[in-house]
Order: structure tokens, then sequence, then C-alpha cells
């Protein structure tokens, strides 16, 4: 390659006078002996050749003119065209330099300007617009060469293109930029730490997230610690520690840094070591801080609502749950699960859990508020609810909540209370009861009794168990009211109350729907007798006097009975069939019951109630009479009288059937009339035929004889056919006795003052019990059938049958077996001195005709 010699006229020459004048100073310097000046000339051509080689630019000026010595050929094609030959400073203008902004260089901002003044000029950048245009970037730098003494001689400066290292550096830029702008926010910067030199690099809007500008930001890990509180400090060097000795996947740690105006900022700091050297030694780690001040201001309002919820639950027995809305994560305290009966181990934290112990009645409700607060977390949260307790019950819960935010104001958590408020709630149910009960008799008003009456019935569903509903109103109540005014009626009607109270069992239900009229629902019962004899009691104690002051007033009550399931499947229909009844009752002359019936629709008249109730008068019916014997002379003694309706007739239905259904149907009384009156009527032919008076016992349901007319009845019923009271007696079963004895033993008395004897029927049946029979004025017990059939084996009822024969006779009353029907216990009942048996043994029932005849062949001997 040849070498470029400068022209005088165009660019600095590169001859060897030229090289002799920039290597000496002609003035300072002799000339050169000649042999030496072969040598120079050898080094001098060497030198140029490196000069011209170098792959920087480099330009020699003159000193002090700043004139160009010399430039090589790197700095030719850098620039574009030679360099001009400059005579001083000003020379250098022109050259196409720019600063950054586009303003060009001042000749004497050229840096070989400014070396040519003294002055040592680091590398510095500059643009440089080429003659083609094109614009370059160069790292310029310059220095001025001294001789012996220090006196500046020359100027050198050197040039390199940086234009690609510049762009390659923009392009970089930009993607931080951008990345920066990915990141969306100030809240993160990226980081990136050299080991082991310990060089820091952020990226990313350190103002806004530190506040600190770049030039003050630490550029190494000391720096960094410098700026983290002292108490987190050593959290961070830890983690980074932990991360570089493989200890720890990551780094994840969270600290606060300080920031110019001495606050104090949190961050989360993750990164990841990136490079390693060939022994696998960490070469740079890198990653991310993120500003979570937010978030940890958040959590520490959060610690302390904590801290005053902890201090309720400790006083309140609260249990506390909280439901992540973003995550979905779920935590109960231990209390809470205590609530529903589970240790903490045993009920995980799940949402589900809680779900599925929703009450199915509630769920829908809690669930519709639960997401209608999250969707909208306006005012207090606030619900109760019931929750399956582990046992199978349900508890009541109060809930109350607070819906924390983020702070863009999106729902966060959700944290409450959980307070168990079932005792609470049983109060305020009594609470409610009492405000739900009539305030003059203190009974259930009608609200109540239609919504208790409403669980009756889904009760008596499941157990599948009759009940009855009764429609009572008051009689004449009206001119009670109307003669005395309405405190002498208020007082009549809070008796009644308590007669109604006293007169049924406490699972049943007592209510007063308003006026005159209550409502009582009859449980528990086997059949519709018990209901029959419910209101024949009823009826009985609400006809008795009553004692207002001086005032004797009397009521009786019509009461209307409806049937479940028999009469309505449903509360309202029940009670409207009762009412139907009920004005039935009414029309049948007040002071009576009727049970629902559905004849007056288009049902079939029942062939009992065309014969009985109809024109025909009784005389499908039949009584036959049953001998009784005494067990020491074996002499007839008496003569049980019994309900026959032949099949013949039309009936074929048992004494026992026949009795419920009039029982049911309301003719009882008028059936026991008949029967009274058709025995003394037996009587009476009897003994006109020639036989002697024979004793007759006639039976008394248990409703006959709580109806308060049965003495009355009687009484006339014996004086219009004239018999002797003596030959009469009457047989009370001991279900008759059931509830007040008092009253049973006022009845007994009524009827014993007609001169009637009273026989205790069906003893040792499970109703009566020994005790009470010495209370009650009863001249003969029967022992019951199913006691004496199953002697003489069966223990029990030896047992029992001997007992009652004993306390029986200790007491003066007459013992009498019924349904003998062998010789062995005829023979075991003798052996006890048993007074009287009757059974098929001895005799069958048989009609009046039938008996005359067997007691002239059997009954004297
Ligand atoms: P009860 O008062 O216990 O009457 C006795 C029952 O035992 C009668 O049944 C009679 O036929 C039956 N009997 C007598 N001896 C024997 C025997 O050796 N073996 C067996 N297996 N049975 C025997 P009946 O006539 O069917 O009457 C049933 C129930 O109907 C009576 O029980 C009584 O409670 C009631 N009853 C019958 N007639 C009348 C009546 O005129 N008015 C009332 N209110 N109830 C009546
Ligand atoms: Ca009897
Ligand atoms: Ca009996």
């Amino acid at each position: 390659m040849p070498l470029l010699f400068f022209n005088d006229e165009t660019k600095p020459t590169l001859s060897f006078r030229g090289l002799l004048r920039i290597a000496t100073d002609k003035n300072k310097h002799p000339i050169m002996p000649e042999d030496t000046v072969g040598e120079i000339q050898l080094k001098f051509s060497e030198l140029t050749g490196i000069l011209e080689q170098m792959p920087a630019g480099v330009a020699i000026a003159e000193v002090p003119s700043g004139k160009l010595l010399f430039h090589n050929r790197e700095a030719v094609l850098l620039l574009g065209h030679p360099m001009r030959p400059s005579d001083d400073t000003a020379g250098y203008v022109g050259y196409g330099a720019e600063h950054a902004d586009g303003r060009p260089y001042l000749s004497r901002e050229y840096p070989i300007a400014r070396a040519v003044r003294g002055e040592v000029v680091p590398p510095e950048e500059m643009c440089y617009r080429r003659g083609d245009g094109a614009l370059i970037c160069l790292l310029v730098n310059a220095a001025p060469i001294r001789d012996r003494e220090g006196n500046i001689v020359k100027a050198v400066s050197t040039f390199f293109d940086i234009s690609e290292q510049k762009q390659v550096q923009q392009a970089l830029a930009q993607t931080q930029e951008r990345l920066i702008d990915a990141l969306g926010c100030g809240d993160l910067i990226l980081w990136s730490l050299d080991l082991p030199e310990s060089r820091l690099q952020l990226i990313g809007e350190t103002a806004s997230l530190l506040g600190h500008g770049h030039d003050a930001l630490p550029h190494d890990l000391d720096g960094w610690l410098a700026l983290i509180h002292p108490d987190d400090r050593a959290a961070f060097s830890g983690a980074l520690a932990r991360h570089l000795a493989g200890q720890a996947s990551d780094i994840d740690v969270e600290y606060r840094v300080r920031r110019p105006n001495n606050t104090w900022k949190w961050l989360l700091t993750r990164g990841r070591a990136r490079h390693f050297d060939s022994a696998g030694k960490v070469l740079n780690v890198a990653g991310s801080h993120l500003d979570i001040s937010a978030r940890k201001k958040i959590a520490s309002r959060l610690n302390e609502a904590e801290a005053r919820l902890a201090l309720a639950v400790s006083i309140a027995e609260l249990g506390m749950w909280e439901w992540n809305i973003q995550t979905g994560e779920v935590y109960f305290s231990p209390q809470w699960k205590r609530h529903l009966g589970y240790q903490d181990h045993e009920l995980p934290n799940r949402f589900d859990e809680w779900e599925s112990r929703l009450h199915p009645a509630d769920r829908e409700r809690v669930l519709a508020y639960l997401y209608g607060y999250v969707r909208q977390p306006v005012g207090d949260y606030h619900i109760e609810f019931r929750v399956r307790h582990r046992d199978g019950s349900y508890r009541w819960i109060e809930v109350r909540a607070q819906m924390l935010m983020d702070d863009k104001g999106q729902p966060l958590r959700l944290t409450g209370t959980h307070l168990d408020i079932s005792e609470h709630k049983d109060r305020e149910e009594q609470v409610r009861m009492v405000v739900q009960h009539d305030p003059l008799t203190g009974l259930p008003n009608r609200a109540l009794v239609l919504e208790l009456a409403e669980r009756w019935l889904s009760a008596a569903r499941r157990s599948g168990k009759l009940f009855a509903v009764m429609f009572i109103d008051l009689d004449e109540f009206k001119p009670i009211n109307d003669t005395y005014g309405h405190h002498i009626g208020d007082e009549v009607l809070k008796e009644v109350a308590l007669r109604l109270r006293a007169s049924f069992r406490s699972h049943d239900l007592i209510g007063r729907l308003g006026g005159d009229e209550f409502l009582v629902i009859v449980t528990q019962l086997e059949n519709a007798l018990g209901a029959a004899h419910a209101a024949a009691h009823l009826l009985q104690q609400v006809a008795m006097p009553y004692r207002i002051g001086d005032l004797t007033l009397r009521t009786t009550p019509s009461i209307g009975i409806s049937l479940f399931p028999e009469h309505g499947d449903d509360i309202d229909t029940l009670i409207r069939h009762a009412d139907s009844a009920m004005y039935e009752a009414k029309q049948g002359g007040k002071g009576n019951y009727r049970f629902f019936s559905t004849t007056h629709d288009d049902a079939p008249v029942s062939p009992l109630e065309s014969n009985l109730r109809g024109g025909h008068g009784w005389k499908s019916l039949q009584l036959h009479f049953q001998p009784i014997i005494d067990l020491g002379t074996h002499r007839l003694i008496a003569a049980e009288a019994l309900l026959r309706w032949p099949a013949a007739q039309g009936g074929g239905m048992s004494a026992d059937a026949l009795v419920a259904l009039a029982e049911q149907q309301g003719f009882i009384m008028e059936l026991g009339k008949w029967v009274l009156q058709q025995a003394c009527a037996q009587h009476q032919l009897w003994l006109r035929q020639g036989l002697p008076a024979v004793p007759l016992g006639v039976n008394l349901s248990a409703m006959q004889f709580r109806d308060a007319d049965l003495p009355r009845a009687i009484a006339a019923g014996i004086s219009e056919s004239q018999v002797d009271p003596c030959f009469l007696s009457v047989e009370v079963s001991d279900r008759a006795f059931t509830g007040d004895l008092r009253y049973a033993r006022t009845a007994l008395e009524r009827l014993k003052a007609i001169g009637i004897a009273i026989t205790l029927d069906d003893f040792g049946a499970g109703y009566a019990n020994l005790e009470q029979l010495s209370r009650l004025p009863i001249d003969r017990v029967k022992i019951d059938r199913s006691l004496i059939t199953a002697l003489p084996e069966d223990k029990t009822s030896i047992a029992v049958t001997e007992a009652a024969l004993s306390f029986g006779h200790s007491l003066g009353i007459e013992m009498v077996a019924e349904g003998l029907e062998s010789q062995q216990v005829l023979e075991f009942l003798q052996r006890r001195h048993c007074d009287r048996a009757q059974g098929y043994y001895l005799a069958r029932p048989m009609p009046g005709a039938e008996f005359a005849e067997w007691y002239r062949h059997a009954g004297l001997h």
C-alpha cells in the first residue's frame, strides 16, 4: 500500500522533513549528524507505517498555530475526505462536527484544539456529518505532546467510529424503555448484579420508585444495602446468600428501602442467577423490585383490624372467618369450627364446608346476600341464618363482616365474625310466643294457633298419627255480654279457657280464635273415639255453671270436629270442616258436638244413619243379655245388656264398632237412652213373664259417662220405666277415668245418688290402677276379659288377677270375672274366691226371650 504523502497545498505532506518537524523542534535541536539520519529515516518510515495502519483516526497539530501537520488514512476513511491543513484553531470550523443537539462545534471546542492549548481531553462523543451526508459518531480524545522541558510542542488526537456501538446502545435503551412501558407502571424496576465485582444496574422508573435520580442510584451491592432499612438488611442479604449458595431456588424477599425524604418504601425483590462460569459459579443475578407499599399498608390496617377482632373473639366466643375473593381461599378459626361441633383439624378450610351446611330454607337467601355484597360492598354485612351442627341440629348464627378493598377499589377479602345465637333465638321465640298470646285468656292467638297447627300437622304426617281439630263456639254467650257487660263476659271467657286447659293434655293445642270461639287440636289419637271422648268431656266441663261474683252463669259449647287425615290434608281445610261441623252441632240443638260429615255433600247416607236417624227409629237394633253367675252358689245373679245390630237388619257391626260410630256421629246419648229404656222394658217383661227380678248391667261408653246430662237422663229413663233402681247397674270402662279423677268421682257419685250400682268395667286393661279403686265409689269391678282368657297359664294375668281379687276384697268390692271360657279357669277363680263370673263357658249373650228360656232351665240351680 503506497504511503500517503501530504501535498503542501492540499494537505500536510508526510515527508522526512515533515517528520523531523514533528519529532524535533528546529529551534531547539541541532541538526542531526548525517549517519544518524539514515537510522532516523528508517524509524520514521516504521512509525509512519504504524500510524497509517492504526484502526483509529490520528491527527497531529502544530502548537501554538493548531495547524494540522498529519492525519492518517483511517482519518480520511472516517471523515469521508482528507483533513484540511489549518493555520489556526479556527481552521477546524466547517469540519462537520456536531454536538448531540445538532449545534456545530466551535473550532476551539475541538479536542485537538483544546490539546493545543494544553488540555488533556478524555474520550468524548462527537457527532460527525460526513461529506456524503451520513452522520457518524466518534469517540475522540486528544493530548498535548511535550518536549523534555515540558513545553508543549504538538497536539495529537485520535478518534474511533463508535456509530455501530451507539446504535446497539440506542437499540438496547429502546428495548429497555419498551420493557418498562410494558411493565406498565412505576411499580416495577429491573435489576442486574454482576458478580464478583458487584456491579449493580437498575432499569426502569427508578426515580418514581426510589426517589433517587439515575445519578444517585447505587451502583453496587453495598450501595443497595445502605438503602435498606437496618431491620431488614439481614433478611435481604440472607435471601441473596441462600440463593447464591444454592439453598433457595429464588430470591424472594420483602423489605423497606429509604427514600430521599426519609420515608420508607416496601419492596418485594425477586431474582435468580442468570449466568455462570465454567465452574458453575454465579456471574450474574437479575430480577425485579416491586413496590408493595400499598399492599403492606392494607396488610397493616388488616393487622389492626385483626387485633381488634381477636379481642372481640376472646370476649364473645366469636368465630372468625375470612374469604379471599381473588383467590377463593377460605379460613375458619378454631372457634368457628367449634360452633359446628368440630375440632380445628377436623374441618378443612373450604368454602363448601360452610355452604353445604347451610339450612336448606336459608341457603338461597344467604348466598344471594353474600354474592350481592361482593358485587357491591356497601353498607354493613349482617345476616342471620342456620347451619347444621355435627350433631345434626341446626344452630342460628349471626354473621357480621367487612370487605377489604385493594388500592384500586377491588374487593380483596371478606373478613367476618361468626356468633352462635341459638340460645338468643330460643329466647326470642319465647318472647314471640308471649306476644302471640291472647292477653285475656293467655291462650295462643289465632296467628300462633295456625302456625303451630301447621307444625302439628307435619309432625302428624310423619308419625302417621291421627289428630282432631275441634272448633268450639259458646252457646248463648252474647246474652251474657249484653246483660252483664263485657267484663263479666271476659271473666267467663277466662274461666272457659281454664277449663279447656284442664281438659286436655299438654301436647294438645288450645287457642282462642277471637270472641267466644276457641280451637283445640287434639294430638296423638289412636282413633276417632279418643276425639269423641275428649269432646264429651269438654262439653261437660264447659257446661258447668260459672260463678262470677254473686252471679251464676251458664253456657254450653257447640263443638265441631274434623279429623286428620280423614277430613282434610291441610290445616285450613280441617279448620273449615270443623267449623261447619260446629254449625251442624248448633243446628242440632247446641251443647253438643258433631264430627264433620260429608253426607251433606253427596256421599251416600250410612245405613245406620238412615235407620237410626230416619223415621225407622231404632227398630233394627236389639239388646242381648248375658248371664252373670255367682261362683259361690252357681246361681244367676245378674245379666249384662249388650247391644246388637243383626246383619239381617242391615247391620252386622260389632257392639264396639256400633258404639264408636254413634259416638263419632254424635248420637251416643240418644243410643244410650234407647238401651236403658230397652233394658228396663225387658226387666219389666221378665217380671211379667214370671221370672224373678234380674238385676241388669248397662254399659256406658266413655263419652256417655262424661256427658254432664247423663245422671239426669238415666234418672228420667228409670222413672219412666218404673224399674227399681236397685236392679240396675252401669258399667263404666276404666278408660273413662283418664284425666281428672275428681271429675270421674263426682260423676259416679251423681249416678250412685240415683240409687244404681256402679261397675268398673275392663279392669286390668291398663287404664285404672288399684289405688284408684279405693278412691272411687264403685260397687263392683269386672276383671278384663283379656286377663281372664289368659288364665291359668299366663303369669302376669295370674298375678294381676290375684292382686285385683285380694285388693278388691279388702275394700269390700265385689269382683267379677268376664270372659270365662273353661272349667279350668272357673276352678282357678273359685279357688281365689272370685265372687262372680260371666263367659261363654257359662252362657252366651241371648235375646230376651231366649234368656227367659235359659233362665227357666239353668239359671236357678
Ligand atoms: P264389655 O262391656 O266388656 O262386654 C263384654 C263383652 O264380652 C261382650 O262383647 C260379650 O259378648 C263378650 N263376652 C262375654 N263372654 C265372653 C267369653 O267367654 N269370651 C269372649 N271372647 N267374649 C265374651 P260385645 O257384646 O261384642 O260388646 C263389646 C263391647 O261393646 C262391650 O264390652 C261394651 O263395652 C260395648 N257395648 C256393648 N253393648 C253396649 C251398650 O249397650 N252400650 C254401650 N255404651 N256399650 C256397649
Ligand atoms: Ca260391660
Ligand atoms: Ca268388659
